[in-house]
């Protein structure tokens, strides 16, 4: 998201072909234009109101155009979180990032759910199952990503149809990773898209048939694509640099961790480790689904990540 779109343009006029499409990645770096997109095409999402700067966004609290609590994103350059706030109350106000912004209410989610889907020239398109992001509710952090997500079947068809949908809408080729938030009333509602391998496929290398990685590879290179079945349920832990420590990565834990049953690890190689820097991630196959995610907590407790 964060390329030069223009130069790809350039590329694209002067007869070369690029995939995933400039056009594509322009409405999809900017959260403005994602949601207009999407508006537009009548894909469920939740409301939105732009503003250009953080003084546009008081000026509606003032007005009573604008309620708490919303949600605030920046339209471009956030990742990971960043570039998000969210603004319960007056002592959050202080929170208002001063950038142009795209602005939601609160959105009562049940479950945060991702679909990876890929489409080549021919326009086939396949969809991954349906992923679930299980959140700490202590900590409030995702603490694993779970395949199957836990939902009914009818869920799981509407978001996999869905999400391609929408890549068949962007009109690209390649692979787009669909966010998606299901509120307690059963309703899917788009969040945001990565056109590109993202962390909600981690698992398919370990996991099923085609990994992301080799998909993407057959769609843009318009082959026929893989198969998106799964050899076996999942759980992906990403593996985080511990907080207060920063400096040349060590790895304590890892030999016990290798021991678990299903257990993969890929370290990213980053040389350096940060407090909550991404430095890999593990997937743990277990036909019980139950037990991959007992061995991912046991993973998250013995994995440090340390200078
Ligand atoms: P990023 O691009 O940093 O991943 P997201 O738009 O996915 O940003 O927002 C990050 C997280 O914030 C989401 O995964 C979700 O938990 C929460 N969130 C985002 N939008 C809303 C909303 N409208 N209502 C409630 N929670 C939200």
């Amino acid at each position: 998201e964060h390329v030069n779109t223009d130069a790809l343009l350039k590329l694209e006029e002067e007869g070369l072909k690029i995939h995933p499409s400039p056009r594509a990645l322009n409405l999809i770096k900017d959260k403005g234009l994602q949601k207009l997109f999407y508006q537009k095409h009548s894909i469920p999402t939740a409301s939105f109101d732009l503003y250009e700067d953080g003084e546009a966004i008081k000026v509606a609290i003032k007005d009573g155009s604008l309620k708490t609590p919303f949600v605030q994103k920046a339209r471009s350059g956030g990742y990971d979180g960043n570039g998000v706030a969210v603004i319960k109350n007056e002592a959050d106000f202080a929170k208002i990032m001063p950038t142009s912004s795209m602005v939601e209410p609160m959105v009562n989610i049940a479950k945060e759910l991702a679909v990876v889907v890929a489409r080549n020239e021919n326009g086939d398109i396949v969809a991954y199952p349906p992923v679930e992001m299980e959140f700490n509710s202590i900590a409030n952090l995702v603490e694993f990503l779970v395949c199957p997500a836990d939902i009914s079947e009818n869920i799981a068809k509407e978001a996999e149809a869905l999400a391609k949908a929408v890549i068949e809408k962007f009109d690209m080729c390649g692979l787009l990773a669909v966010e998606l938030f299901l509120t307690p009333d059963n309703q899917l509602l788009i969040n945001e898209v990565a056109p590109r391998p993202h962390n909600s496929g981690h698992h398919t290398i370990d996991s099923c048939y085609t990994s992301q990685f080799q998909q993407h590879l057959r769609a843009i290179l318009n082959l026929p694509l893989g198969s998106t079945k799964m050899k076996s349920p999942s759980v992906m832990v990403n593996l985080l640099g511990a907080a207060e420590h920063t400096g040349p990565a060590q790895y304590p834990g890892f030999a016990e961790c290798m021991a678990i049953e299903g257990a993969k690890f890929h370290l990213y190689g980053k040389k350096i480790t940060k407090p909550f820097r991404k430095m890999g991630h593990a997937t743990i196959l277990d036909a019980d689904i139950e037990k991959a995610k007992e061995k991912g907590r046991l993973v998250m407790e013995k994995f440090q990540i340390i200078s």
